[in-house]
């Protein structure tokens, strides 16, 4: 036993965590279910349940608990059967692996690498065209707002004149914003072609 004991340091890796970049892939998704978890339940059990605070509390946190036990229960099974994997049959290694999968398949395909890691991506190709007079698209009538009036945490109401184009390229799809010279996002600054006046 005492190899085994070796081998399956340290106990953090059976868990997710934000040490390896394919477990914070899966931690990020698991976060965010246990947030909407939390919050769903917490916002029926206040509002339309009338529950006190502290019930709704306890409430959302089952909720929450609910939502990510499956996805930490698949990641350790996903992980011993990776550590232990040269003490087990094939047999249970596989078992280990179906169960793992049948708990959360997400969570461990994330594991695996089937959904890259996030930090090999190189992103999206990016052009910027500057236009004086603004930019007019051709299934919308007149100039193109700036786009951060778009993104709604921002709630911004811009005015002024949305001189930058930028459009990306997803591969599957293209983005188009535009954008003021004062909002245009610094991440594509460098991209934007000098002023020609
Ligand atoms: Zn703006």
């Amino acid at each position: 036993m005492s190899d085994l004991e070796l081998a399956i340091e340290p106990i953090a890796q059976f868990t997710l965590n934000h040490d390896d970049p394919y477990s914070r892939l899966a931690l990020d998704r698991v976060m965010g279910a246990a947030l909407d978890a939390y919050d769903i339940r917490h916002h029926a059990a206040r509002h339309h349940e009338e529950q006190d605070e502290r019930t709704a509390h306890q409430e959302a946190l089952y909720a929450a608990l609910a939502a990510v036990g499956r996805a930490y229960a698949a990641s350790a099974l996903h992980q011993a059967a990776a550590v232990l994997i040269d003490v087990l049959d094939e047999e249970t290694f596989m078992a280990l692996g179906d169960t793992a999968a049948a708990l959360d398949l997400n969570v461990v395909e994330d594991l695996n690498g089937a959904n890259g890691t996030g930090e090999d991506d190189e992103g999206p190709e990016v052009r910027v065209f500057h236009g004086a007079d603004g930019w007019v698209f051709s299934f919308e009538p007149g100039t193109q707002p700036c786009t951060i009036n778009r993104i709604p945490e921002g709630r911004q109401d811009c005015t002024d004149a949305a001189v930058w184009k930028v459009v990306e390229n997803h591969g599957m799809h293209l983005t188009i914003g535009t954008w003021c010279d004062g909002h245009l996002p610094d991440e594509h600054r460098h991209l934007a072609p000098r002023s020609d006046s």
